[in-house]
């Protein structure tokens, strides 16, 4: 009998944002393959007995390569565990996740998603950032600052255009570019914007600025991935939503 693999979602960080039906996935899980950005408390929910694997990445470097990451969930399957792919914030948002059900299903392998809440909406929520706001902000759009090698670079002109709010996932190791690419396109150098490192933790960090200071305010401050970019006017919303504290 060939066992069964859950992409599910961990969320953003804080284990209280897990879907109920990831958690009760992880609750029986006999094989877990988890990410670096997943919560190391996350763990602790899944059985006795159950088999770990680290497939940590971070960034932009990849320690395990992606084809012995599907071929570890390909094996765990086959030998008819129950198996979940504990990914960070949403599986299916820049979490290669749509690559991994792809190659357990050329295997014939059962594969479900239980989609979770990606740091581009929870993280930017937990900073209180609202991603939307009806009075400046009727889209939103979320990008990542790191493409695969040889691919054309974002179209920055075109997102430099719109008026929603933009978040950059991944975009650590090139905010400078990333900030000076939007005020060249045009994007007002005023524009609120913000970093939010180790959104939802108890280690998160916020440094809000205009689009022009930000990329050097954040600098200046240590920041470092995983962390948002976020350039929008609901970022001055921060100002009266910013809470602290859990359920
Ligand atoms: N699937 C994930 C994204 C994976 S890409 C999701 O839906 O959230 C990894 C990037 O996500 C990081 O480089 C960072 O930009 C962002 N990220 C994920 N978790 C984060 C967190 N807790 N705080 C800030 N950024 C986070």
């Amino acid at each position: 009998m060939t066992g069964k693999v859950w992409l599910v979602g961990a969320g953003p960080g804080d284990p209280g944002l897990m879907t109920v039906k990831g958690l009760n996935c992880l609750r029986n899980a006999q094989a877990v393959v988890f990410d670096r950005l997943v919560n190391p408390l996350l763990l602790k929910e899944a059985p006795a007995g159950c088999e770990f694997h680290d497939v940590g990445k971070e960034a932009n470097c990849h320690p395990i390569p992606q084809p012995q990451i599907n071929q570890i969930l390909i094996d765990c399957a086959r030998r008819g565990l129950r198996v979940v792919r504990l990914k960070g914030g949403d599986p299916f948002v820049f979490g290669r996740g749509s690559e991994e059900a792809l190659a357990l299903r050329e295997q014939g392998l059962a594969v479900e998603v239980v989609p979770g809440i990606t740091s581009a909406i929870g993280g930017l929520a937990a900073a209180g950032i609202p991603v939307t706001h009806r009075h400046c902000a009727s889209s939103f759009h979320v990008v990542t600052g790191h493409l695969q090698e040889g691919k054309a670079p974002q179209d920055w002109h075109a997102l430099a255009r719109l008026s929603g709010t933009l978040v950059i996932l991944m975009g650590m190791a090139q905010i400078r570019s990333i900030c000076s690419a939007l005020v060249e396109a045009g994007k007002s150098p005023e524009t609120p914007s913000a970093v939010v490192m180790r959104a939802s933790t108890p280690e998160q960090q916020v440094v809000t600025a205009p689009l022009s200071q930000l990329a050097e305010q954040s600098e200046a401050a240590g920041f470092h991935a995983p962390a948002l970019i976020v350039v929008g006017e609901v970022v001055s919303l921060r100002e009266i939503l910013a809470f602290s504290g859990s359920a």
